[in-house]
C-alpha cells in the first residue's frame, strides 16, 4: 500500500467522512486521533485551519485540562457525525443529540464577514469570529458534515466490508464505488468470494465422487 500523503488515511473524498474515518488506524487501536495535538494535525493536514490559526489554537489549548476538554469535544463531534452518516445511509432521521452536537460546534464559530483593506486599493473579505472558543476550530468539520447531510445525501456510503468502519462520498462517474480502498477491503472481499466459489466447486465435485462410489 502506498504511504498516505500525511498520516491520516484520507480515502473518504470529503472532509466529514475523512474525519469520521480517523476512528480507524491500522497501527493504533485507538484510531488516528489520540490527543488534541492529533486533532490539530488533522485540521492542518486537511486545510481546515491555516498555520496561523493552528498556532493560536495551540496557545489557547496550552492548559492541559482545556486541551483535554477540547479533545473530548472533537471526539463527541466525530461520534455525532458518524451516527448521522449511519442514519443517513439507512434513510433514518438523524439522531437529535447528534444534531445538537453539530449545531453547538457551528454556534461556537459565530461571527461575521468584514471587508478589510490589505493595501490602500486592495481589500479582503475576512471572517471575524465573535467568540474566542477553541471549538470554533472544529467548525469547518461540522460545516462540512452539515453540508453533506443537507445536500449530498445519496452518495454517502459505508464500505461494503461489514467489518470495516470507514465511510466515503462516492464521486465515481458510475456511482458504484463499494470499497473504502480496493487494496484493503475490495481485494479481501474478492479473495473471500474466490475461496467460497472454489470451496463450493470442490464440495460439488466431492459429492459427485461420493455418488459414484
Ligand atoms: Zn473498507
Amino acid at each position: 500500500m502506498n504511504e498516505p500523503p500525511d498520516r491520516f488515511y484520507r480515502i473518504g473524498n470529503h472532509l466529514a467522512t475523512d474525519f469520521v474515518n480517523t476512528v480507524y488506524d491500522p497501527e493504533h487501536p485507538a484510531g488516528s486521533l489520540r490527543s488534541a495535538k492529533d486533532v490539530i494535525a488533522f485540521l492542518v493536514a486537511t486545510g481546515s485551519i491555516d498555520a496561523a490559526a493552528a498556532t493560536e489554537l495551540r496557545r489557547a489549548l496550552s492548559d492541559g485540562s482545556v486541551a483535554k476538554r477540547w479533545f473530548e469535544r472533537a471526539l463527541t463531534l466525530r461520534g455525532a457525525i458518524t451516527e448521522s452518516l449511519i442514519a443517513l445511509e439507512a434513510r433514518r432521521a438523524l439522531p437529535q443529540a447528534a444534531l445538537g452536537h453539530m449545531n453547538d460546534v457551528l454556534r461556537a464559530a459565530a461571527g461575521y464577514e468584514s471587508l478589510v483593506s490589505r493595501t490602500p486599493t486592495a481589500y479582503d473579505l475576512q471572517f471575524v469570529f465573535v467568540t474566542a472558543d477553541p471549538a470554533a476550530a472544529l467548525a469547518p468539520v461540522a460545516r462540512a458534515a452539515a453540508e453533506l447531510l443537507a445536500n449530498s445525501r445519496s452518495r454517502v456510503r459505508k464500505c461494503a466490508n461489514p467489518e470495516c468502519v470507514r465511510h466515503f462520498v462516492d464521486d465515481s462517474r458510475t456511482g458504484r464505488r463499494r470499497w473504502c480502498e480496493m487494496a484493503v477491503c475490495g481485494n479481501r472481499a474478492k479473495v473471500t468470494a474466490f475461496l467460497e466459489r472454489k470451496r463450493s466447486t470442490t464440495a460439488k465435485r466431492t459429492s459427485t465422487v461420493d455418488k459414484r462410489t
